[in-house]
């Protein structure tokens, strides 16, 4: 599934583990200052190396704090956590500004490369006044557990955690109860209005000491192109795939208005509490109300698991399967003995699923608070995706063990999860027969709503959080532009009156978590361009839809191929070895959902198309 789920820690692990860029992204300002005497390529390769083994060190460190603060969240955790990380932060700047006084020099390529991942490899640069590094990394800790701790008390010991509302907005019905769940998930992240204006001030000055504008224009130098040609490139792809969303969501819309009349405007935007999940990053919810009545699937998932009786750890077994059926060798005891996958009724825990490698060797877990559902089998898959990948990479030098580029290491979970067809549901007898492919507009409807009513949101995150970083949104209209920017991109609207006094992007965990969010829209595309390749190697000549690679150890060969590269090659390269193409393409996502563009084209016929 495209959406909230971290690969590695992202405030620990990113910092060692980022993705790449080209030099020519590297900041100018960075420069390493003139120097009475020139340092050696050798001096430049004993500073690699020195750097590699110390942050390696570093984040092994500060992955085992960050795993006990999320699956034992208390006051003594999180300052352990926030001490590590910001040992390693500190780390992790200080080779950064350091890494400069070796360019210009004449370098075995691995070395260069290492050197450049070593100054963009950062998520946040806290400042060099120890003071300052101090306050930023414990703010990053205090706003994540904020988020892990939030909940919303209707009454005095009646609180619902976000796992009560995400149920609520599923699978509710009632558009007052909805608004009112929805509207008290967004008062927990109030609080962290104030330390989120003080967090980027700090994050940008810590950034601007690096050499590059800001945070935000940091963050977009990790992609193998300049800040501002990525920043077109993500447009670009946009663009590709705008039509096809502006008619899932007029179908959407007038679906919605049928079934809760004035409430949805048979005009302009939906209002955004009534589309099956607290953000409208995901419509899936909402199938039952817009499906038309001859194209159903003919079997629904969760009943299908929840009939099974399976429990957590079995969930994971189906998902190790798949990934043996490629050709890939089990996961580790201690993957079994280390993961949560469950939610402890005794304490508090960070339930938002991921993927974890604690030593970036072989100490794979997963921690999730698993439920017997569609979706939770989905993001399973999606999640040993992550595991697979981590564990291919893990004979590269540690700076290389990371995706091609933080997209990729989201796409290749989503690629998996996309072969959960009903010919691999009944590969593994939870179904009969497949159902005749005339129902495949049922199903195409039912991924679309997961998928392409994704991907604005994908995009408005990181669109919201560069301008803020870039001071062209002011804290004095932090709440207003993130609604300008769903309303444009996305044609949502809140269904209750937001202002200033509100801080709703901080309701969504990346951005109290200080987590890039572009990956997922990249990884949305790239999903599909895998799919499309590995399919078409392990012989697959149906539609894209129907195409399951379990059980093909050619299309697995091939996708190891692509794992083992880690992030030792710019992503390009990682790109070509999967799908033969250098460039992100849109066009498989079209292909996939062909048919069903042609199909909500027919139904909205008459109806009001845009916001
Ligand atoms: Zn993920």
């Amino acid at each position: 599934m495209t959406k909230l789920r971290i690969a590695l820690l992202a405030s620990a692990g990113t910092v060692l583990l980022a993705a790449g860029a080209s030099p020519a992204a590297v900041p100018e300002k960075a420069a390493a200052p003139a120097r009475a005497k020139a340092p050696t390529a050798a001096e430049a390769k004993a500073f690699v190396d020195e750097a590699e083994a110390k942050l390696l060190a570093l984040s092994v460190d500060a992955s085992r704090n960050a795993w006990v603060q999320s699956t034992y969240i208390t006051h003594d955790t999180e300052i352990l956590a926030a001490k590590s990380n910001e040992r390693l932060i500190a780390a992790g700047v200080d080779y950064a500004k350091r890494a400069p006084r070796y360019d210009g020099l004449k370098l075995p390529e691995d070395t260069a490369r290492k050197l450049m991942l070593l100054k963009l490899g950062l998520t946040l640069a806290a400042p060099s006044d120890p003071k300052e590094s101090e306050e930023v990394t414990r703010i990053a800790a205090a706003m994540e557990s904020e988020y892990g701790k939030g909940k919303y008390c209707r009454e005095k010991d009646k609180c619902l955690d976000l796992e009560d509302i995400t149920k609520i907005m599923a699978e509710s019905r009632d558009p007052a109860q909805l608004l009112d769940v929805w509207r008290g998930w967004h008062t927990i992240s109030v609080p962290m209005r104030p330390q989120y204006q003080r967090f980027v001030e700090l994050a940008n000055k810590g950034a601007r000491e690096l050499g590059f504008k800001d945070s935000g224009a940091m963050w977009r130098a990790k992609y193998d192109m300049p800040p501002d040609a990525f920043a077109k490139e993500v447009d670009r792809l946009w663009e590709q795939l705008k039509p096809l969303y502006v008619s899932l969501h007029a179908y959407v819309r007038w679906k919605l208005h049928e079934k809760y009349g004035d409430a949805v405007p048979a005009n302009g935007p939906i209002p955004a509490h009534l589309l099956g999940n607290v953000w409208a990053q995901d419509w899936s919810n909402v199938y039952d109300l817009v499906a038309p009545k001859d194209a159903d699937p003919g079997y629904d998932l969760t009943k299908i698991l929840k009939a099974k009786n399976l429990d957590a750890k079995e969930m994971v077994r189906y998902g190790e399967r798949f990934f043996g059926s490629l050709g890939f060798a089990p996961l580790p005891d201690t993957f079994w003995d280390r993961s949560l996958f469950t939610k402890p009724r005794d304490r508090d825990v960070v339930c938002h699923a991921s993927a974890w490698d604690v030593d970036n060797e072989n100490d794979l877990r997963l921690k999730m608070c698993i439920q017997p559902t569609a979706e939770d089998f989905s993001t399973v898959h999606h999640e040993l995706g992550h595991n697979f990948y981590q564990r291919a990479y893990n004979t590269k030098p540690g700076l290389f063990r990371d995706s091609a580029n933080d997209g990729f290491h989201e796409a290749v979970g989503d690629t998996i999860a996309l072969s959960i067809t009903p010919e691999y549901l009944v590969k593994i007898g939870f179904l009969d027969k497949a159902p005749d492919p005339s129902k495949d507009i049922g199903l195409l409807l039912n991924k679309a709503l997961e998928k392409l009513a994704f991907l604005p949101f994908g995009l408005v995150v990181d669109q919201w959080r560069w301008k803020v970083f870039s001071g062209e949104i002011t804290p004095a209209n932090y709440n207003a532009t993130w609604w300008d920017l769903r309303t444009r991109y996305q044609g949502v609207a809140p269904g209750v009156a937001r202002s200033e006094n509100d801080f709703d992007p901080g309701a969504k965990y990346h951005v109290a978590g200080n987590v890039p969010y572009t990956r997922y829209f990249l990884a949305a595309i790239l999903q599909f361009q895998f799919h499309r390749a590995l399919s078409k190697e392990a012989g697959c000549t149906g539609p894209l839809n129907r195409c399951s690679i379990y059980g093909s150890k050619v299309a697995g060969k091939k996708l190891d191929t692509m794992l083992q590269m880690g992030l030792s090659r710019p992503w390009p390269e990682a790109l070509e070895a999967i799908s033969g193409q250098r460039e992100m393409d849109a066009t498989a996502i079209r292909d996939y959902f062909a048919p069903l563009q042609k199909w909500l084209d027919e139904q909205n016929k008459g109806k009001p198309v845009g916001w």
